[in-house]
């Protein structure tokens, strides 16, 4: 069990790695000025720490931090218990209308659905009434079958897959412990969460850009799966570890997603795309709902299967021990993670900006990005997004489009007139 000691050493190992925000913030100046934190809305329950697939980008087994060895592989009753206890009073403190419960793992079916089942009754029972429980579980897919769906759906626990594309660009990265690529399981899995009599709980579908494939192919086998929402997410880098860029390309990222929104944005029945949604909403003044763009405070944390109070997961991929912040579920309140530099640093918007991106013409829409991807050694994460380039030109692209199109509308009023 951590104790007050070794959160003092997290700190310390924080200040250590990451000028900004660990050294840099000022949040008594932040507080003195009239910032209030925003209360945790989304938490995330690692309730299995293992997974059954080896995909080779995974940024939890194969990046920088490997504290996911130390820990129990299956989270214990006492620790989601205690987060969910936790959740309830930090619901009841702030009066909450609504909270996300995301079950994650490693892979989260391998801890069994009667179990989360039982975790999913107990987690509505503990939330006082009015406030609406929003529980999602994200999942490779493998072990979804009729017999598990239904559970699920017993529990109206919401299932996100992820899927990249169509099959061979799927299997060149999600394998198995044998090598052997796991699209066809998937593909099975969709069709069972497709079902009339599942399609309450078919959350969505999750594909990480790869900018050797087709991006239209992608699409299509994306939306032949008939989701009620594709997101798409840049692979976890940073200025230490930059993205891969096949030979002869600069933005190959944006010049993937650009094809691919050109094909979204033309037809008439479109899917919801939410990363495109996002950044329409942000260029319109909106406010975005995506990790990867906008100002919007962050208002998530994790909970690792021993307890640990973390940052989101993917900052794994940055440096060993990037998620930590010291505290546990098990003797700290959810408020104490309110107080971590690395959470305030989520939730301040411009302020957490480097000086590049303020000059920057869509700051207000891009926000430097990913967090993640803003990660440079020694100064942190006050930094321009290692996409940089790839966001300014698909937010540029967005913008023409959709300006375009306002001119055009505008046009056909006037003659119609
Ligand atoms: S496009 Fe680049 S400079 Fe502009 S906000 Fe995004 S990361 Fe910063």
């Amino acid at each position: 069990m951590i104790d007050r000691v070794s959160t003092e050493v997290v700190r310390a190992a924080q200040r250590e790695a990451a000028a900004w925000p660990y050294r840099e913030l000022d949040l008594a100046r932040l507080r003195a000025d009239g910032w209030h934190p925003t209360p945790i809305h989304d938490l995330i329950l690692k309730v299995h720490q293992r997974c059954n697939l080896a995909c080779d980008y995974c940024f939890v087994y194969t990046q920088a931090d490997q504290t996911w060895r130390d820990r129990p592989a299956v989270m214990p009753d006492e620790v989601w218990r205690a987060a969910v206890a936790s959740l309830g009073r930090h619901v009841r403190r702030h009066r909450l209308s609504g909270v996300r419960v995301i079950l994650h793992g490693g892979e989260p079916l391998l801890y069994g659905v009667s179990r989360l089942g039982l975790l999913a009754s107990e987690l509505r029972a503990e939330m006082p009434a009015g406030c609406k429980v929003h529980i999602g579980l994200q999942t490779n897919g493998v072990l979804l079958n009729e017999k598990v769906i239904g559970s699920l759906r017993q529990h109206r626990i919401m299932v996100g897959v992820s899927v990249d594309g169509v099959e061979a660009d799927h299997d060149r990265h999600r394998v198995g412990p044998n090598g052997r690529g796991s699209f066809a399981a998937v593909r099975d899995a969709i069709d069972l969460l497709r079902r009339p009599e599942n399609r309450s709980i078919y959350g969505g579908l999750l594909c990480t850009v790869a900018p050797e494939t087709d991006p239209i192919a992608c699409y299509e086998q994306l939306r032949a799966f008939e989701p009620p929402m594709i997101d798409f997410l840049l692979p976890h880098a940073n200025w230490e570890r930059p993205p891969r860029r096949p030979a002869g390309t600069t933005t190959p990222y944006a010049d993937w997603l650009v094809r691919v929104f050109d094909r979204w944005y033309d037809e008439s029945d479109a899917i919801s795309v939410r990363l495109f949604e996002d950044i329409i909403t942000l260029l319109l003044g909106g406010g975005g709902q995506s990790e990867q763009v906008g100002l919007s405070p962050s208002a998530m944390v994790v909970v690792e299967s021993d307890g640990a109070i973390e940052q989101v997961d993917s900052l794994k991929s940055a440096y060993d021990g990037a998620c930590a912040t010291g505290l546990n579920i098990l003797h700290d309140d959810l408020d104490a993670a309110l107080e971590d530099h690395g959470i305030v640093a989520r939730q301040i918007g411009r302020a957490a900006l480097s000086a590049h991106c303020l000059q920057c013409p869509v700051h207000q829409v891009c926000g430097a990005g990913h967090y993640v991807h803003r990660y440079r050694p020694g100064s942190g994460f006050r930094n321009p997004s290692v996409y940089c380039e790839d966001m300014r030109i698909l937010i540029g692209h967005i913008r023409d489009r959709v300006a375009a199109e306002i001119r055009q509308r505008e046009t056909e009023v006037v003659e119609a007139r």
